[in-house]
């Protein structure tokens, strides 16, 4: 298979109007709307990619049978691309996510997409969709993806695939924006157990948790909280974020992986963290820690981090039979440094000292 793979450019010969699409992006929100264009690779067997296209976006043709809609052999990623303050448009490790789509692929039992390959998809997509990039805080959310449309019953890894991407405009994660979020406990599910699929990226673990999910938002929380699949006990991460948890004494520490996502944001906040002189953590920890650290004032910040919200402070958890803040339930001084940073690096606001931009 070549590693490299040629990208046929068809734009498409209706864009959006531009008043239309200024009306779009004015809106904000996230994941509604959706840019012109789209990538699309195909996979066969014996074959491996081909019919690479940037096209305009439209509907898949895919068969009843096709294997994702039965088995869901189906795995994502997700990043942004930004508009830098010099005019020019950033991504921020986007070889991370390359690497990390090719790890659930392992996973899932489904090709490896050359990291040169998916890199060029994304890029692309933003060059042809580049005026669908918002402005001030907002971003292009960029979505790729691989699915198998074999229509086929039996239940084995697929023998065809397509791997896309699709843009959307977004602004806050959250619709209140980015004051601090709550976080609903969930005792009776889990995501992952060992051995399982909770380190990969697949759509399956999120049909999983969004009965949870909707728990949370009936409890008037944003987020839910995930415990350990065997004892119940130990902080996993959130439905789609890693959490952090600052001590009193200024330290960082985070959960450890191995059934959580292995989160872009989440490596890199230690690895910034570190270099700022904050020692920083990768521990096992307990709910049953958490609340009493919580209560007595040892933990003094809590913070969900991912792509979607980047850094968004935890001001409470609430679960079955009771609830606790953290801090004053206000968010704190670390969590707001440590964001502004990592938005800054983003945004090419400050120096990029590690390669993380492109
Ligand atoms: N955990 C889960 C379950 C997620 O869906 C995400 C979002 N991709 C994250 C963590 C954070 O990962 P990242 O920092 O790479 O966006």
């Amino acid at each position: 298979m070549p590693d490299t793979l040629t990208f046929t450019h068809i734009p498409t010969p209706t864009p959006t109007p531009a008043a239309e699409r200024e009306a779009i992006l004015a809106k904000g929100g996230f994941g509604t709307a959706f840019s012109d264009h789209m990538v699309t690779i195909e996979w066969t067997e014996g074959r491996g990619w081909h019919d690479a296209q940037i096209r305009k976006r439209e509907p898949f043709q895919i068969d009843p049978a096709a294997a994702v809609l039965h088995y869901a052999q189906e795995i994502f990623e997700g990043l942004k691309a930004y508009r830098a303050e010099s005019g020019g448009v950033t991504l921020f490790r986007a070889d991370q996510n390359a690497k990390r789509l090719n790890n659930s692929a392992t996973r899932l039992a489904m090709p490896q997409l050359p990291e040169a390959s998916f890199l060029e998809a994304v890029e692309s997509l933003v060059r042809i969709d580049k005026d669908w990039i918002p402005g001030g805080n907002g971003s292009l959310y960029l979505r790729p993806f691989m699915f198998a449309n074999e229509p086929f019953l039996g239940v084995r890894p697929a023998h065809h695939f397509i791997f896309s991407v699709i843009a959307s405009p977004v602004g806050d994660y959250f619709k209140h924006g980015p004051k601090p979020v709550n976080v609903w406990l969930s005792k009776e599910y889990t995501r992952a157990a060992v051995g399982g699929t909770g380190a990969a990226k697949c759509g399956g673990n999120y049909a999983a948790s969004l009965i949870a999910q909707g728990q949370a938002y009936d409890n008037g929380c944003d987020q839910v909280l995930f415990l350990d699949a065997a004892e119940h006990r130990w902080i996993e991460e959130l439905g789609g974020m890693n959490i952090f948890f600052v001590r009193d004494d200024g330290s960082l520490f985070t959960t450890p992986l191995g059934t959580i996502l292995p989160g872009i944001t989440r490596a890199s906040l230690i690895e910034l963290a570190t270099s700022k002189g904050i020692q920083v953590e990768e521990r096992k920890y307990s709910f049953e820690e958490f609340q009493a650290d919580a209560q007595s004032g040892k933990v003094t910040e809590a913070f969900a981090c991912g792509t979607a919200a980047v850094l968004a402070a935890i001001g409470e958890i609430r679960f079955t039979g009771g609830s606790f803040k953290i801090g004053d339930g206000n968010g704190g001084p670390l969590t707001a440094t440590l964001r502004d940073e990592l938005v800054g690096i983003q945004r090419g606001r400050i120096a990029d000292t590690r390669g993380w931009v492109r």
